[in-house]
C-alpha cells in the first residue's frame, strides 16, 4: 500500500495542530476520500423544493403493523438490551420461515442464518472474513459503489467487469439488454480471484439476472473455487412476471454462497439497518466471528419487528400488494419519460431507472458547485436537471471504475421508491427537459 505523507512531518515542530495525526493509508484506497455522490446530491445541498429521486430511500412509512410491533419491542425490557451476535432467535426463525422453501432448504438458525446491520455490514463482514491481502473481487459494472471501500479496506483488490449496455441506437431497451460478456468474465479470473459479488435485481440498472447467466457465472465459480456474494437486497421487487432466481439454488452452489437480504428495502425501513446474511456454516461461522467484532450485535428492537413483520406479510399478502404497487410507480416515471422522447432502460427489477441523459445539453459556464466538476458529464447533467427542472437524480459514472467513467456517463438513475403523486409530479417537472435536448438531425 502506498505510504502517506503527513502534512506534520515527523520530528518537525509546527504551530499548526489541525492535522497532528497521520491518518490510516487504508483512506487513500477505494474512493473512500472522495466526496461520496449521496453527500454530493444529498437534499440539503439542492434547492428545498426539489423532488428527491436520487438516494434510493422511501417517502411513505413502513406498514402499521411493522413500526407497531417496533413500538411494543421499545417499551419491552428485553429488546432495548444486546442481542445475540448471530441475531434475534424470533428473527432468524422468521427468515427461515420466510426464505427457506425459497432455497430449497430446512435452514439452520444457529448455523445458516446471520442478522447484520445492515446489508452494507453483512457484507462487509464478509469481505473481513475471507480476504486476504491481494485477493482479486470481481464486481460487474455498473457497480454499488458501497462494494468498493469495503473490499479494499479489506485488504482485497477490486476488479470490474461491465454489464454492456445497449447501443444508445437501440429502441426501447430493458435492463436485461445489458449483456455479461463471458469471455471477458472468464478473462477477468486469475490465479488470486477469490469471490464474485452478484447483485441481482441490480442497482442501478434493474437487472433481473437470468437462469442462464447465473448458470454461467455459477460454472465459473465451480471451474476457479470463488466464493460467490449474492447481493438480492431487490429481492422482492420483481416486475413483468419476471423470476427471481437465487444463485445460491443452483447445484452446488449453496456450498460457496452467501446471499445477503435486506428489512430496509423489504419494509420501506431503510434507515433501520437491519439485513442478513443466509449461508453455509463454512461462510456464515467466519462471518459471524468478524460481525461479532465489529459491531458485536445489531439493535435489537428493530429485530424484533422485522421479525413480526415477516411473520405477518403472508397473511397481510404484502409482498404481493407491495410489488404491485412499485410497479405503478415505475409504470409512472416511465410514461413521463416517454413522453420526455428521451431514451432510458425499462427496469424489470429493483426501484431504479436508467435514463439516458447524453442528450442533455447544458452551458459549460453553468455555475456548477466543486463537487461535480471534474467528475464525470453525468454529474454536471444530473446537477443541471436538479437545478433546472427540480428532481434530483445520481449520476451513474459513480457506479464505474476511472477506466469505465464513459460508460456510466451517459445515464442518471432516478429512484421510483416514492409515492404516485410525487412521481407525477416529478414526471411533470422533467417535461422541462426538452426544451433543454440536443436538435434531432
Ligand atoms: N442503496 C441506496 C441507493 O442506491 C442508498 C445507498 C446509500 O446511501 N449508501 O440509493
Amino acid at each position: 500500500m502506498a505510504s502517506v505523507k503527513s502534512d506534520i512531518p515527523n520530528g518537525i515542530k509546527s504551530s499548526d495542530r489541525s492535522a497532528l495525526i497521520p491518518f490510516s493509508s487504508r483512506l487513500r484506497e477505494g474512493r473512500a476520500l472522495a466526496q461520496d455522490v449521496w453527500s454530493i446530491f444529498n437534499a440539503a445541498n439542492l434547492p428545498s423544493d426539489c423532488i428527491n429521486l436520487g438516494q434510493g430511500y422511501m417517502n411513505f412509512a413502513p406498514p402499521k403493523w411493522v413500526t407497531k410491533a417496533a413500538e411494543d419491542a421499545l417499551n419491552t425490557v428485553s429488546p432495548n438490551h444486546y442481542s445475540h451476535p448471530k441475531g434475534r432467535p424470533r428473527l432468524r426463525q422468521a427468515i427461515k420461515d420466510q426464505y427457506g422453501a425459497q432455497f430449497n432448504r430446512e435452514l439452520d438458525i444457529e448455523t445458516e442464518i446471520l442478522i447484520t446491520s445492515g446489508a452494507n455490514e453483512g457484507q462487509y463482514s464478509v469481505f473481513t472474513a475471507f480476504l486476504e491481502a491481494g485477493d482479486e473481487v470481481i464486481m460487474f459494472e455498473p457497480f454499488f459503489d458501497q462494494y468498493l471501500p469495503s473490499v479494499t479496506f479489506n485488504g482485497g483488490k477490486p476488479v470490474y467487469v461491465p454489464l454492456h449496455p445497449p447501443p444508445h441506437s437501440q429502441a426501447k431497451p430493458t435492463s436485461n439488454d445489458w449483456k455479461i460478456d463471458f469471455d471477458e468474465l472468464r478473462h477477468a479470473i486469475t490465479p488470486r480471484t477469490k469471490m464474485i459479488i452478484v447483485n441481482t435485481p441490480h442497482n442501478p440498472v434493474g437487472k433481473v439476472f437470468t437462469r442462464t447467466e447465473l448458470e454461467k457465472i455459477a460454472a465459473l465459480a465451480e471451474e476457479f473455487n470463488l466464493l460467490v456474494m449474492s447481493d438480492e437486497v431487490y429481492d422482492c421487487l420483481l416486475y413483468d412476471n419476471k423470476e427471481h432466481v437465487r444463485i445460491a439454488t443452483l447445484p452446488g452452489m449453496w456450498d460457496r454462497t452467501v446471499t445477503v437480504g435486506s428489512a430496509g428495502k423489504s419494509f420501506a425501513a431503510t434507515g433501520w439497518r437491519v439485513g442478513w446474511l443466509i449461508g453455509p456454516p463454512s461462510i456464515i461461522t467466519p462471518t459471524l466471528a468478524a460481525s461479532t467484532r465489529i459491531v458485536f450485535c445489531t439493535n435489537s428492537p428493530l429485530q424484533e419487528a422485522v421479525a413480526a413483520g415477516l411473520e405477518l406479510v403472508n397473511q397481510h399478502k404484502f409482498f404481493e400488494t407491495q410489488v404491485k404497487e412499485y410497479q405503478e410507480r415505475r409504470d409512472v416515471l416511465l410514461e413521463a419519460f416517454d413522453r420526455i422522447g428521451l431514451q432510458y432502460t425499462h427496469p424489470e427489477g429493483s426501484y431504479f431507472v436508467l435514463l439516458d441523459i447524453s442528450d442533455v445539453v447544458f452551458p459549460d459556464d453553468y455555475p456548477f458547485p466543486k463537487s461535480v466538476q471534474g467528475r464525470g458529464r453525468d454529474f454536471k447533467a444530473c446537477w443541471f436537471i436538479a437545478m433546472e427542472v427540480g428532481v434530483s437524480s445520481i449520476p451513474v459514472s459513480e457506479f464505474y471504475c476511472e477506466e469505465h467513467t464513459s460508460i456510466g456517463e451517459s445515464y442518471g438513475r432516478f429512484a421510483f421508491c416514492k409515492d404516485v403523486d410525487t412521481l407525477k409530479a416529478a414526471g411533470g417537472r422533467l417535461q422541462g427537459l426538452k426544451k433543454f435536448m440536443k436538435a434531432k438531425p
